[in-house]
């Protein structure tokens, strides 16, 4: 199927988008430069369309590749309804709704690991070492340049999404040692930091200088 008849089939459908899972294909390969493709106002229904997705889910970033979609388009939206030690421990503050069209980020500064899960790998979180801060390049969905910096846990989300545009998926960086199911995460590991996981799970807490 072309690109603009597979989106169209997508944009039939009521409801939010099936949201394609590890072992598919498309989340392994690098996806296609946004340049017009599908023209203003089918890019415009397809954003709603996956920012619908997005919050159905519920999720905090959705990337195209992730409902079929083989572009370079990812939405990303964090409420971050946690309590204060987590907001300050993470970073985890609210992030409007942004479209990132074409993004790629250029790192700043020390990583920092966390548990984080994928809505492609359902029922599972693994930590993450990533950067704390990262400059944001690419543009927005009026085709306006965007350059700004993202710290904190948007900036993981950042990275987590502009890596789904390059058929990487958050388990290709993650201690594979520290892969949990979310009640188990939910049950044991829910201190803000990943030591006490690191500790009784055996698996080194990646460097914060790397
Ligand atoms: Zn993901």
């Amino acid at each position: 199927m072309n690109l603009i008849d597979l989106v169209d089939s997508l944009l039939e459908t009521a409801g939010p988008a099936p949201i394609v899972v590890a072992g598919d294909p498309v989340l392994r390969r690098p996806s296609a430069p946004y340049d017009g493709q599908l023209g203003d106002e089918r890019l415009a229904r397809l954003i709603e369309l996956m920012r619908a997705t997005m919050l159905d889910a519920p999720g905090v970033g959705l990337a195209a590749p992730q409902i079929g979609i083989p572009l370079r388009l990812a939405v990303i939206e964090d409420p971050a309804e946690v309590p204060d030690e987590i907001r300050d421990i993470k970073g985890r503050v609210p992030q409007p709704f942004r479209v990132l069209v074409n993004p790629a980020y250029t790192p700043l500064g020390e990583r920092v690991a966390f548990f984080e899960g994928c809505l492609s790998v359902p029922g599972y979180q693994a930590v993450v070492a990533r950067h704390r801060t990262v400059l944001l390049h690419g543009e927005d969905e009026k085709g306006q340049r965007i350059d700004e910096e993202f710290t904190g846990w948007p900036a993981r989300i950042v990275q987590h999404e502009t890596d789904h545009l390059d058929g990487t998926l958050y388990l290709d960086r993650a201690e594979s040692r520290s892969l949990c199911a979310n009640h188990q995460v939910a049950e044991r590991w829910a201190q803000p930091t990943p030591e006490h996981a690191a500790r009784e799970l055996d698996f080194p807490v990646p460097s914060r200088t790397a």
